[in-house]
């Protein structure tokens, strides 16, 4: 179950430039980007981008399959380079859709072994763990 998240990365000359750039911002992103997040790197790095253009260019990344969506429970949506096998996890606040990649070491043994216990081999996992966020919480 090795990590693959780099594969996920298309080759050279297949993207535009703003997906390109897009793409960029999402590897160097830790795992996840709103779309205004994405906007707001994107003039930082210098581009003269507009945010329409940034909506567009995800929702074209998505249909791709290079980039997928990750829907919070009150409306917000973050992106994340898609994954090709590998594992994600993911906490998400279910108050304000906040979505923080966090370690999956521990899970990703425990995967590894319940596969392995079924005869399952080069097992991927996405999980959600679901909860209040700092800001959010009591
Ligand atoms: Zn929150």
């Amino acid at each position: 179950m090795a990590q693959r998240d780099d594969e996920a990365t298309p080759p050279p000359g297949r993207w535009s430039t703003q997906q390109r750039a897009v793409l960029r911002v999402l590897h160097g992103a830790r795992g996840f980007a709103t779309v205004h997040d994405l906007y707001l790197e994107l003039v930082h790095d210098g581009s003269s981008v507009s945010l329409a253009t940034v909506y567009r260019t995800v929702r074209l990344l998505v249909a791709s399959g290079a980039v997928e969506a990750v829907h919070g429970d009150r409306g917000s949506t973050a992106y994340r380079i898609a994954s090709t096998g590998g594992s994600r996890l993911s906490l998400r606040c279910v108050r304000c859709g906040d979505v923080e990649p966090v370690s999956r070491d521990v899970v990703e043994e425990w995967a590894r072994a319940t596969a392995a216990c079924h005869g399952f081999v080069d097992v991927g996992m996405v999980a959600d763990l679901r909860g209040l966020c700092a800001a959010c919480g009591p």
